[in-house]
């Protein structure tokens, strides 16, 4: 099956503080694999980009891969996370440099349970156009909402960061933006969004891409009729309730990939 034994480059190795908590539910487990795996299918991550979930017991607590690609990840790779974004069960394997992106939201937003952060490839020009919006174009894409904010890391960092989010501070000025939205662009880097459960994280963060793409692609036509803000809740009230479909679609799809990579 998927495994990556391989060291990430310039990742972060942290020592654990504190002691792992016992009984997060292996369903929720299982269910962040099967994400990783999804993600990676869809190409919404490639070799870069994370998804966390939270502790279904204990909501300061988090879990998100060790530093490894996300199409490679496997349960013995979870890592349990503080809300500071520290391990504590890393046991000496690297981890992810840009965790305090998911450690800042679901310390900003206890309703968030999941936190997709990717570099698909039609949201960053999206991100690096001046007075440009990520806006919602399809019935799929109705958490949009009124356009995402952009995240710009020099009001926070200085103009000469590697643009990564590697420390709290910068984490919990993005996490900031989550306040009126539940995806969020980052400047010159890509997109952070959130959902209620993994399900609805991926499902947002698959659906973001393609309706980037979609917005690119209209805009070379002429003007583009965007959705309503009452259409964008309709949507999300009907179309995100059939989530499951897609899902167990993707899973399938993703485990055939797996599968047939060999060890
Ligand atoms: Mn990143």
């Amino acid at each position: 099956m998927c495994s990556d034994d391989s060291e990430g480059v310039g990742a972060a190795s942290e020592l654990d503080i504190g002691e792992p908590s016992a009984n997060a539910s292996p369903a929720l487990l299982d269910e962040l694999v099967a994400a990783n795996h999804i993600l990676f299918d869809q190409g919404v991550v490639d070799a870069f980009g994370h998804v966390s979930v939270r502790h279904d017991k204990r909501p300061d607590r988090f879990f998100l891969a060790r530093n490894m690609a996300p199409g490679r990840v496997t349960l013995d790779d979870l890592v349990e996370f503080t809300l500071d974004g520290e391990p504590v069960s890393a046991n000496g394997r690297k981890v992810y440099l840009e965790r305090f992106i998911h450690s800042e939201i679901f310390k900003a937003r206890p309703d968030v349970q999941a936190v997709v952060h990717s570099h698909s490839h039609s949201i960053v020009p999206l991100s690096v156009v001046s007075g440009a919006r990520l806006r919602p174009v399809f019935h799929m894409a109705g958490f949009i909402g009124s356009g995402a904010p952009v995240f710009e890391i020099r009001e926070v960092a200085g103009d000469a960061t590697d643009l990564l989010i590697s420390n709290s501070e910068i984490g919990a000025a993005l996490a900031q933006h989550f306040t009126q939205s539940d995806i969020v662009l980052m400047r010159g880097h890509g997109s952070t969004v959130v959902g209620d459960s993994i399900k609805r994280a991926v499902y947002r963060a698959v659906y973001a891409e393609l309706n980037a793409r979609y917005q690119l692609q209209a805009l070379q036509l002429g003007d583009v009729t965007f959705l309503t803000e009452g259409e964008c809740r309709a949507c999300v009230d009907r179309v995100e309730g059939q989530m499951q479909r897609p899902w167990e679609l993707w899973l399938d799809k993703a485990r055939i990939r797996c599968e047939a990579v060999p060890n």
